[in-house]
């Protein structure tokens, strides 16, 4: 078995098949991950969310990272971590129509809504306003474990 680096492309290609990451956001030198659903349209990422620490924690410090990967028989690897910029989607009238693209990918996957929009103990959160926001692909790289060792 070996690692190889992927390519860009071969690294879109997981982020466009794929629909969970791990989302990473840092406070205060204080890193916190955790999982999401996303869409992916190419350029960017765009997920579903209330209110919460990680909005909070984006919204002090844009800098966020969300790391996706692709499992396969004999415990084979795609793993591809994205380096990118939070900004947020609120419903305003120069950013509706990108609003509206971040849903309309986001509702092509049945239940995209249920984990971010929900909270411990209260079922869903339908009194909290949802929000939408896009993380920016700034940098990318992305490695895969082979059944053979990789060429050198
Ligand atoms: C497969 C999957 C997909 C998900 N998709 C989405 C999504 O698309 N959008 C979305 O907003 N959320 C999604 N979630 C839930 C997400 O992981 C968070 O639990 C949720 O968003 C709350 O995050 P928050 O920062 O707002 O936490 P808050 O509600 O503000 O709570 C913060 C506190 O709770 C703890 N905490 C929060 N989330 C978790 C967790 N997942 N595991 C352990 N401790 C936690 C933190 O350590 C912190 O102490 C998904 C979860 C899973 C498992």
């Amino acid at each position: 078995m070996g690692v190889r680096d992927m390519t860009e492309r071969e690294c879109r290609e997981v982020l466009a098949r794929g629909n969970v990451g791990h989302l990473a956001c840092v406070h205060d030198s204080r890193p916190y991950v955790v999982p999401i659903h996303y869409a992916f349209d190419a350029e960017n990422i765009y997920v579903f969310s209330l209110p919460g620490q990680k909005i909070d924690w984006m919204r002090t410090n844009p800098n966020a990272c969300i790391q996706v990967e692709e499992t396969g028989e004999l415990h084979l690897w795609k793993s591809v971590v994205v380096e990118g910029t939070f900004r947020e989607l609120p419903d305003t009238a120069q950013l509706h129509d990108e609003r509206i693209h971040a849903w309309s990918l986001l509702q092509k996957r049945s239940l995209w809504w249920e984990p971010g929009s929900s909270k411990p103990g209260t079922g869903s959160a339908e009194t909290e306003v949802p929000i939408f926001f896009a993380i920016s692909v700034d940098g990318i790289s992305g490695r895969e474990l082979l059944a053979q060792a990789a060429p050198v």
